[in-house]
């Protein structure tokens, strides 16, 4: 998730460099004038307002639904999916991701997980 940038005790809008408005007391988050973009009032975390509360005293549901975005972004890079046969079921599909894991002129090792069983493999190159 791309956070709000901060100087000091402002926030701005990641969308379009717009300072945001402080967050009124009791508010979860902050509106964007410009572009409507919501910024979650926790952004304002550990920044210099003393005048705050403490930033624990947010609703526990708001960090909750910010794991869970982040853990749905995670989850869509398993790889691109080709014809490849699993060694471990014989299935012909398998998701493959390619890795430069040794220098560059041994070449790169392709990663497959096979879509029926999750058994995974690689090849080198
Ligand atoms: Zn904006
Ligand atoms: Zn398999």
């Amino acid at each position: 998730m791309v956070g709000a940038h901060k100087i000091g005790s402002l926030v701005f809008c990641p969308r379009c460099g717009t300072l945001l408005d402080l967050p009124k007391d009791g508010e979860v988050d902050v509106t964007c004038e410009q572009c409507g973009h919501v910024e979650p009032a926790s952004s304002y975390e550990n920044t210099e307002i003393t005048t705050r509360s403490d930033p624990d005293a947010f609703p526990s549901a708001l960090r909750q639904k910010r794991k869970t975005q982040t853990k749905l972004h995670e989850s869509g890079d398993q790889g691109t999916l080709v014809n490849e046969k699993c060694p471990s079921c014989g299935a012909l599909e398998a998701y493959s991701k390619e890795m430069q894991l040794r220098s560059a002129d041994e070449g790169s090792t392709i990663f497959y997980t096979c879509v029926a069983c999750k058994h995974g493999w690689r090849v080198n190159n």
